[in-house]
C-alpha cells in the first residue's frame, strides 16, 4: 500500500480535494463538492481516467460530503493500493499563534478557534472540514497549513497600523497577510529555476488570482506583504477594492445610510476589476471587453496595472532593491499584457522587459526579462495543494520518527 495526502480546502460551501503521492509530489485526483451545507450538495471527482459525479451526499454537511467522497473512492484506493495516510488542510488565519504549519490536535484546533474572530467566514468553514475529517479519518493524523503563517516574519514596522495601541493589544489589529503558501512556494521555485540560493535574492512575488497579493522576501522569508489584517488591503483584486481611504467607509454611511457590514461586503465583493469595468471579475472578461472599445474596461486594466507597479515599487523599499520579480496565479501566470505593463512602468528599477519570452509564456515557468536586464523577472506557476500535501507529509512523518 503506498502512502498518499489529502489535501482539503473547505469554504462554507464548497470543498476541494486532492489525493497526492507525496514521495513523488504528484497529483493522483482532484474535484469539488459544490453546494455544501444543503440537501443539493454534489461532488465531482476528476480521475486519470476520467470523471465520477456523485450526487446523494446525505444532508450535504461536510462531514457527509468528504464521507460519501472517501467511499466513491475506496474501490479506485483498493485497486491503486493507495491509502490515505495524511489530511492536510488549508487554513485561513492562523493570527500570530502560527508561523508554520501544524499537526492538528485538540490543543492547536482550539487555537485555530481562537482565530476565529480574525476571519469569521473561513476560519469556521476550514475548522468544519478538519472535524469531519477527524469524524471520517479517525485515525489519519491532521495538518493545518497557515495563509498567514508565512508572513510571521514581517518585522513591527511592516505589519503595525499606526492606530490607537489597544487596537493592537486587545484586539489584534495588525496586517497579517494571506496567500503565504503560495508565495513561499513560488519564491522557493524561482531561486531553483534560477539555480541561485533563495537567501540571497531580493524578491518580490505577485500573487495575482482573483485575490491579488504582493510579498517582499528577504533572506528567503517575507518582509512585507500587500495585505493586512483582512485580505481587502493591498492591490485591486477580482472583485475586491484593495487600498481606499480609510474615511471611504463612514463617507458612504453618511450619504446612503448603508449599514457598515452592507459597505464592507461591497468593498469585498463588487469592487476591484468588477466594479471599475462593470463588465467582470474575470480578467480574460475584460480584455475582451477592453478590446471592443469598452472605456470603463479600459479604465480597469489601467488601473489594476498602475496601482499594481506602484506597490511593487513600494516594497522595493522592503527588499532594499530587488534581484527577482515573481509573476503567479491565473492572471500573473497568462497574462502577457499584465505583466509587460508593469515591467514597462517600473523600467526604472531595472526590469527590461523580453517581449518576445513573454508572450510566449503562458502557464508554465520562464523568465521574462532579457539577459541583460538589472532585474530578472519570472514566471512561476504556483502550487499551493502540493505544498500543504508536503508539509502534511513531511509533519506526520517526522512525528512517526
Ligand atoms: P483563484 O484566486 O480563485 O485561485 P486563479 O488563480 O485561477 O484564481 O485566477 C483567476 C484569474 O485568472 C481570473 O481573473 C482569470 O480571468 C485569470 N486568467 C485565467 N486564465 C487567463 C488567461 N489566459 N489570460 C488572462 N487571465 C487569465
Amino acid at each position: 500500500m503506498s502512502a498518499t495526502v489529502l489535501v482539503l480546502n473547505s469554504g462554507s460551501s464548497s470543498v476541494k480535494f486532492a489525493l497526492y503521492d507525496p514521495e513523488r509530489e504528484q497529483e493522483l485526483l482532484s474535484g469539488i463538492a459544490e453546494r455544501v451545507g444543503t440537501p443539493r450538495a454534489s461532488a465531482t471527482i476528476r480521475l486519470p481516467d476520467g470523471e465520477r459525479e456523485l450526487t446523494d451526499l446525505g444532508d450535504g454537511d461536510h462531514q457527509a460530503v468528504l464521507s460519501r467522497v472517501l467511499s466513491g473512492l475506496g474501490d479506485w484506493l483498493d485497486e491503486q493500493g493507495h491509502h490515505i495516510a495524511a489530511v492536510g488542510h488549508r487554513l485561513v488565519h492562523g493570527g500570530e499563534r502560527f508561523h508554520s504549519s501544524v499537526v492538528l490536535d485538540e490543543e492547536t484546533l482550539a487555537a485555530v478557534r481562537d482565530c476565529i474572530p480574525l476571519a469569521p467566514l473561513h476560519n469556521p468553514a476550514n475548522i468544519a472540514g478538519v472535524e469531519a475529517a477527524q469524524q471520517v479519518l479517525p485515525e489519519v493524523p491532521q495538518v493545518g497549513v497557515f495563509d498567514t503563517a508565512f508572513h510571521q516574519t514581517m518585522p513591527a514596522h511592516a505589519y503595525r497600523y499606526a492606530v490607537p495601541p489597544e487596537w493592537y493589544s486587545d484586539l489584534g489589529v495588525r496586517r497579517y497577510g494571506f496567500h503565504g503558501t503560495s508565495h513561499r512556494y513560488v519564491s522557493q521555485r524561482a531561486a531553483e529555476f534560477l539555480d541561485r540560493p533563495l537567501a540571497e535574492l531580493r524578491m518580490i512575488t505577485a500573487h495575482l488570482g482573483n485575490g491579488c497579493s504582493l510579498t517582499a522576501i528577504r533572506d528567503g522569508v517575507s518582509v512585507d506583504t500587500s495585505m493586512g489584517l483582512t485580505p481587502l488591503e493591498g492591490v485591486v483584486m477580482g472583485t475586491r477594492s484593495g487600498d481606499v481611504d480609510p474615511g471611504v467607509p463612514g463617507y458612504v454611511q453618511d450619504r446612503t445610510g448603508a449599514e457598515l457590514e452592507q459597505i464592507t461586503l461591497d468593498l469585498n465583493k463588487r469592487s476591484g476589476l468588477l466594479g471599475l469595468s462593470g463588465v467582470s471579475n474575470d480578467m480574460r472578461e475584460i480584455r475582451a471587453a477592453a478590446d471592443d472599445g469598452d472605456p470603463d474596461a479600459r479604465l480597469a486594466l489601467e488601473v489594476f496595472g498602475y496601482r499594481l507597479a506602484k506597490y511593487i515599487a513600494a516594497l522595493a523599499v522592503a527588499t532594499e532593491g530587488v534581484d527577482v520579480l515573481v509573476f503567479t496565479g491565473g492572471i500573473g501566470e497568462n497574462d502577457t499584457q499584465i505583466r509587460a505593463e508593469v515591467l514597462q512602468r517600473l523600467g526604472f528599477l531595472g526590469l527590461r522587459l523580453d517581449s518576445g519570452a513573454n508572450d510566449a509564456l503562458r502557464g508554465e515557468p520562464g523568465v521574462i526579462t532579457t539577459e541583460d536586464s538589472p532585474v530578472t523577472a519570472l514566471v512561476i506557476p504556483t502550487d499551493e495543494e502540493l505544498v500543504i500535501a508536503r508539509d502534511a507529509h513531511q509533519l506526520t512523518t517526522e512525528a512517526d520518527r
